[in-house]
């Protein structure tokens, strides 16, 4: 049977690009809110919610797909490292996709970044640069955040090691920092590069998406695959088999 949805965010960015490429894939949006609606009620009548909203929304976007007992695939980007923690308590009541990136090639620059960090090891200074529209509201983006942790994890860092831009004499770069750029302007979709720098060589891995339609595939075929899993949160590494 076709997949319904309620599309949390729908007058968005990526709402319209979701509420294009839905039927196409043969799924459903049986309701979109945003703003001022009452996500909770809307709930009851479709088989998952789908957000990309504000941050702000997301605490009663998992007590409404609760109390429905409705699965969710979650976008939004932007959480608070403490608030994200108890948002993930919430979420593995229920099944719930949540990816700060929902493409296939950053999903596979996930998995590069985490083999070139380990392999290269720290004596390969690792820097993310990330470039988004002028609209954009977080800073660094989640997909960037996720690089991080992915850089740090590799090499045993804490979140302390992070160095989120640069200004002033700040004196040499510290072994073992992991620095992050955020670039904003234009209309620029999501631009990601994640650079190993060594002594005489460097290693950049770049992921450019020059269109919304790939996060809004992704999060549909997300949506698809959530509906029959047991409550947990995956991420898009689940859905894709790359897990
Ligand atoms: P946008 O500003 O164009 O749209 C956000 C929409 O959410 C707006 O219509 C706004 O009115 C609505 N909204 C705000 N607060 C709300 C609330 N409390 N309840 C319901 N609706 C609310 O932003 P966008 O570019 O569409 O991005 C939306 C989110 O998705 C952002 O957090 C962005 O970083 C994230 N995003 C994630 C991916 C991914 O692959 N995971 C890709 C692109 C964007």
């Amino acid at each position: 049977m076709a997949l319904t949805i309620l599309l949390n965010g729908a007058h968005g960015r990526m709402g319209q690009a979701i509420a294009s490429a839905a039927p196409q894939m043969g799924i459903t949006v049986g309701a979109a809110t945003d703003l001022g609606d009452d996500v909770a009620a809307a709930a009851r009548s479709v088989d998952v919610l789908v957000d990309f909203s504000s941050p702000q929304a997301t605490k009663g976007l998992l007590e409404a797909a609760a109390a429905a007992g409705k699965p969710v695939v979650i976008g939004t980007t932007g959480h608070a490292p403490g608030e994200k923690a108890e948002l993930l308590r919430l979420a593995a009541q229920i099944p719930c996709v949540w990816a700060g990136n929902f493409s296939v090639g950053v999903n596979l620059l996930f998995a590069l970044t985490g083999r070139a960090a380990q392999a290269l090891g720290e004596d390969f200074d690792a820097e993310v640069v990330e470039m988004h529209h002028r609209m954009k509201k977080d800073a660094p983006s989640g997909t960037a955040e996720r690089l991080l942790e992915i850089i740090l994890e590799a090499r045993g860092l804490e979140r302390g090691a992070l160095r989120h831009g640069r200004q002033g004499i700040a004196g040499p770069r510290a072994r073992g920092e992991v620095g992050v750029h955020s670039l904003r302007g234009g209309d620029v979709v999501g631009d990601h590069t994640v650079v190993f720098a060594g002594s005489g060589e460097r290693l950049e891995l770049t992921h450019r998406a020059s269109d919304r339609a790939v996060f809004a595939h992704g999060a549909l075929r997300a949506a698809q695959w959530v509906a029959g899993q047991k409550p947990g949160v995956y991420d898009m590494q689940d859905v894709l088999g790359l897990a």
